[in-house]
């Protein structure tokens, strides 16, 4: 069945939503995006995704599309329309169209697009339950990490490679220590211990790592926000990774060697339901 989807005021059908071919979003990968999870038809943490996509566009000096309260009701509109149970709702911002030039054009209308993807199942517990294995790679992408944009090649490469090692995802290094998952934040747990990399241009700041690291604390785990190694993880006793749209989900094999057991651990289990309890009670 076709999606109604937004574009820049519209909501339409898939099939008739179009883009100009001049687009900074299409021709210089000039945009940024956004990710909310949906659960009971509900957003999960709207607030945190709206706060850092304003952050993103502040970053590069991009206007933004509309208020958040607009953003809102965008998004709500189309999980109604579309009928999402549990799913997400993708956004995406560019710079807007204007005649290719490296130079920010200075009279571009933003353009705001949003579309749903369905996901029947996603807070089950049959993909947490097996966990995921993840090789690791060289983090050759940009400095910025920090902005969300749409320059996604890289983190596609390497989920491919991945695929080719008979893996699900990759985690990244750089100098020697894990900069994060391709697309999600890293963990290990060591002595009862959450380990992960503190906040900087190095990584993205997860939505969902800001909520677990907070209800982590608020049950009196331990958490060190620090950078590890690829050899650190693979001798601690968990690893796991966050992200919106798989909350939790434990890592069982770093780069060929079982981690602890080599089964989803207590901590990242405890975690996700913690995780989803909380979000789906304050979800909009
Ligand atoms: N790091 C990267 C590189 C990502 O692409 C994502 C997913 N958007 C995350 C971390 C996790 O962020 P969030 O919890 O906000 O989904």
């Amino acid at each position: 069945m076709e999606r109604t989807v937004y574009v820049n005021g519209e909501y339409v059908a898939e099939s008739e939503a179009k883009i100009s071919i001049f687009d900074r979003g299409f021709l210089m990968a000039d945009g940024v995006y956004e990710v909310t999870t949906v659960l009971g038809g509900k957003l999960i943490d709207f607030d945190g995704h709206a706060v850092r996509l304003e952050r993103s566009l502040n970053e590069l000096d991009m206007a933004a599309a509309c208020t958040k309260e607009e953003l809102l009701a965008i998004h709500r509109k189309l999980v109604e329309l579309n009928n999402i149970d549990e799913g997400l709702v993708y956004l995406q911002v560019t710079r807007g169209a204007a005649d290719r030039d490296f130079a920010y054009p200075t009279d571009a209308t933003p353009t705001l697009v949003l579309f749903t993807q369905a996901k029947p199942g996603l807070s089950g517990t049959a993909a947490a339950d097996k966990g995921i294995k993840v090789i690791a790679a060289d983090d050759i992408r940009w400095g910025r990490r920090d902005i969300k944009t749409v320059q996604l090649l890289y983190p596609s490469m390497c989920k491919m490679m991945a695929k080719a090692a008979g893996a699900d995802d990759a985690w990244l290094v750089e100098d020697g220590f894990v900069t994060e998952g391709s697309s999600n934040n890293a963990y290990i747990v060591k002595d009862g211990t959450i380990i992960t990399r503190h906040l900087g241009n190095e990584i993205l700041a997860g939505i969902t790592r800001s909520a677990v690291l907070r209800f982590a604390k608020e049950a009196q785990m331990q958490v060190e926000e620090r950078s590890f190694t690829i050899a650190e993880a693979q001798a601690a006793d968990e690893a796991f990774v966050t992200s919106a749209s798989t909350f939790v989900m434990p890592v069982i094999e770093v780069d060929g060697a079982a981690v602890g057991t080599g089964k989803p651990g207590p901590v990242a289990k405890r975690l996700r339901e913690i995780y989803l309890e909380e979000m789906r009670a304050k979800a909009v």
